[in-house]
């Protein structure tokens, strides 16, 4: 069995990783997306398990002394982490993993595992198209806006560090470009 494939997909909060990760599991349900650990309490549309395994504080410290995770980041606030035996898995059996990390997690499984990693950066349109399409999301309070969009010109700097840009103007180009990268690198 040939070695599988590790996929870091990342970009500033609103820039469309979740809505093109969730297209490319229904359009290739054989390519595993990692859930990582967070301490970020679960929207109403998340389920445990799914879009992420749900922990408290104490539960995070306990993943964290026992080196189950590949990488984790405070972000806005919050903890998320990737667990190491996911990675190892999907290498393993041979399989296609997507990981929506941020970029400092993105460049960190790429330190870790270069030879088997690709990065991909999706990048808005505009500033004004990524404001817009966060707002309107409408998970965001005053304040968790304000912090994801105080972090994005340190986002934008990692852009050099990733092996591919994907500019998300239209939904259904950009991850066809997506699409087509993965089943390069596979
Ligand atoms: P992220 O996971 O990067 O924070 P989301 O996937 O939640 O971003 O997308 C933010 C918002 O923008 C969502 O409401 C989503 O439906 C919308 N969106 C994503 N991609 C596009 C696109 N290409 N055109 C218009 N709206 C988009
Ligand atoms: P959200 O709260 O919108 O789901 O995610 C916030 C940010 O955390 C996003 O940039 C997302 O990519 C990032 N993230 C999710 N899981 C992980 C992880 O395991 N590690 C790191 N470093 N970032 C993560």
């Amino acid at each position: 069995m040939s070695r599988g494939h590790l996929v870091v997909i990342s970009a500033p909060s609103g820039a469309g990783k979740t809505t093109i990760c969730r297209r490319l599991q229904t359009s290739h349900p054989e390519w595993r997306f990692s859930v990582s650990a967070t301490t970020r309490p679960r929207r109403p549309n998340e389920t445990n398990g799914e879009d992420y395994t749900f922990l408290t504080e104490e539960q995070f410290d306990a993943y964290i002394s026992a080196g189950e995770l590949v990488e984790w980041e405070w972000i806005y606030g919050h903890r998320y982490g990737t667990l190491h035996s996911t990675l190892v898995e999907a290498l393993e059996g041979g399989e296609a993993l997507l990981l929506d990390v941020d970029v400092k997690g993105g460049v960190r499984v790429k330190g870790r595992f270069p030879e088997d990693t690709t990065a991909i950066f999706i990048d808005p349109p505009s500033m004004e198209t990524l404001i817009e399409r966060l707002k309107k999301r409408g998970t965001e309070s005053p304040e968790t806006l304000k912090k994801r969009l105080d972090r994005i010109p340190e986002e934008l700097a990692y852009k050099k560090d990733y092996d591919h840009i994907v500019v998300n103007d239209d939904l259904d180009r950009a991850v066809n470009e997506i699409e087509t990268i993965i089943m390069e690198v596979q």
